[in-house]
């Protein structure tokens, strides 16, 4: 284990997950939910988190079953389809650990797209006119 911060299970996504409080859920099947971000930074921002205790991509890629990598993978792909991005284009972004600046510690990857975003990942570039 390369992450030395515990899982919590009182993180918001984990809340969320267990439906303790609200979000604006895009889709949700046994493995894995996805919902808008609270705080976009492009016109369509999703969030896509599996249903498990893992902190973030570096834990997930390590200890999660490999049909259970297959099948989050596989749903971030079908989640960006449903909002039809696959043509025009979409970025996924998943922060691990502090130079990353992750804020939540359970894994989720981020689906950006209805915009142009530039060749380059940081705050100045990422955010895009919504
Ligand atoms: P990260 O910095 O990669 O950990 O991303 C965490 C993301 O979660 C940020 O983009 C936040 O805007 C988003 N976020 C935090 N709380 C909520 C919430 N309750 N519902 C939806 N998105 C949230």
């Amino acid at each position: 284990m390369t992450n030395t911060i515990q899982y919590d299970e009182n993180n918001v996504f984990a809340k969320i997950i267990r439906g303790e409080i609200p979000c604006s859920m895009v889709y949700e099947d046994d493995y894995v939910v996805a919902f808008h971000d609270i705080n976009p930074s492009a016109p369509v921002h999703i969030l896509v988190a599996p249903k498990g205790r893992y902190v973030s991509f570096d834990d997930f890629i390590q200890h999660a079953p490999g049909d259970f990598v297959i099948r989050f993978f596989k749903a971030i792909r079908h989640v960006a389809n449903t909002q039809n991005l696959c043509e025009s284009g979409y970025r996924i972004i998943s922060n691990h650990g502090k130079d990353a600046f992750q804020t939540v510690h359970h894994f989720h990857v981020h689906i950006l797209g209805k915009c142009a975003m530039g060749s380059h990942v940081g705050e100045k570039t990422l955010r895009c006119s919504l």
